[in-house]
């Protein structure tokens, strides 16, 4: 075993709060896992990188993408139109685009033709920038709901599951998991971006929702929900889903249900947030429409979910417009400190060691303590003192203790 001592870093590990002078910590260079930590001189290693002061922080999580997307591409073209390669063209620039700006895992939760998953099992075989992925594949969605596209679609378009019964359910999820999906994604109620349906009108019946759960926990794998209107986040949360995604109008009660029952909100607010403060005009009428009309409120319910101490992890719907992977995920941090009330220390926790719980990997990412992968940043200002820290481009960023960025 040959090892890697980092020294000299303001060193938040994820676990403990703050970032803490004079700190130190050693990576095993073959398993690329930190060692052990501590304060003022380091041990012996094999090579010493000194930080200078620095501030050196877990790799943080997006845990809401679409990698298939592209962020700036819509209003040019029907997604449905799009092939296979271009989405994996998009999908290789997003994913270069997360780890350079920080993000060192995602959970993907809905790619057309399943590439996250391809590109998460490509990731083992070829060396390019990513960070690591836990993939859905395609979501699952009622027929004319959120992801069953109005648009015009090409001959062999793989959008969504189509899935309109408890027993077509049923067979989409265990197809899901054959396919290798690490978690099941259901649009659970409509949303902005589509063109036939509303944030409040409800899409699953409970009966196909709870037979979605009951596939997954069956498997130990998790369920993901879109779930923007108030009756379909209680919809939802009674069928048992592990994560609520963007749950706009969402209600104290509920709030108080999650907290008990540890599941997670995803707030997703630069999702909304972009295509609010958009000037282009060059998206749909419709997706401005709904945007507009539910965004105070969106960011009223989060500010009761934060000072409720709702479990939160970051995710950023990273892949809907003018919402990229890295100066997205930057927004999204700001977003939740100065719209939504959040402290900058509550913040870095969503966007490590909650996201890593929410995607069920904590035995390896999320912290810095012994044991988990070095997966880590480097940036000049403590992001505790101002979350525009993380903004920095040209931070340094580590996956598995080699250096990436
Ligand atoms: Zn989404």
């Amino acid at each position: 075993m040959t090892t890697t001592a980092y020294t000299n870093a303001h060193f938040f590990d994820g676990e403990h709060e703050g970032f803490t002078p004079d700190s130190w910590f050693t990576v095993d260079n073959e398993t690329g896992r930190v060692t052990a930590s501590g304060i003022g001189k380091a041990p012996a290693a094999d090579a010493t990188v000194d930080f200078g002061g620095q501030y050196v922080m877990p790799g943080m999580i997006n845990c809401h993408t679409h990698m298939a997307s592209d962020p700036n591409g819509y209003g040019i073209r029907p997604m449905g139109e799009r092939s296979e390669t271009e989405n994996s063209f998009n999908a290789q620039r997003n994913l270069r685009d997360a780890i350079k700006g920080g993000v060192t895992y995602i959970r993907d939760v809905g790619s057309t033709y399943d590439i996250d998953i391809k590109m998460r099992d490509m990731r083992s075989k070829y060396d390019f920038p990513a960070p690591g992925i836990a993939a859905s594949g395609r979501a699952m969605s009622v027929t004319g709901g959120h992801s069953d596209t109005h648009e015009p679609r090409s001959a062999d378009f793989r959008g969504a599951y189509i899935v309109d019964s408890p027993d077509e359910m049923r067979k989409a999820a265990r197809q899901a998991f054959k396919n290798g999906a690490d978690q099941i994604k259901v649009m659970a109620t409509g949303g902005v971006m589509s063109v036939g349906d509303d944030p409040n009108e409800i899409a699953f019946t409970p009966e196909e929702l709870r037979e979605a759960v009951r596939e997954a926990h069956y498997r130990f794998k998790k369920v993901a929900a879109h779930a923007q209107g108030n009756a379909g986040i209680q919809v939802a949360l009674e069928a048992g889903v592990d994560s609520i995604e963007h749950g706009i109008y969402m209600d104290e009660k509920q709030a108080d249900f999650m907290i008990e029952h540890h599941v997670y909100l995803v707030p997703t607010l630069n999702a909304v947030e972009a295509i609010v403060a958009d000037q282009t005009d060059r998206l749909p009428a419709h997706m401005y429409r709904k945007a507009r009309a539910f965004s105070e409120a969106f960011y009223d319910n989060m500010r009761m979910a934060v000072r409720k101490h709702v479990p939160i992890a970051t995710g950023t719907d990273a892949g809907t417009p003018f919402n990229d992977f890295k100066s997205g995920y930057w927004s999204e941090l700001d977003l939740m400190v100065n719209r939504i009330g959040a402290t900058t220390q509550e913040t870095l926790f969503a966007a490590t060691k909650n996201g890593a719980d929410l995607i069920g990997i904590s035995d390896d990412y999320g912290t810095m303590t012994p044991g988990k992968f070095a997966d880590f940043i480097v940036m000049t200002d403590s992001p505790i003192e101002d979350i525009h820290a993380v903004q920095q481009e040209d931070k340094q960023v580590y996956q598995h203790g080699k250096r990436v960025y």
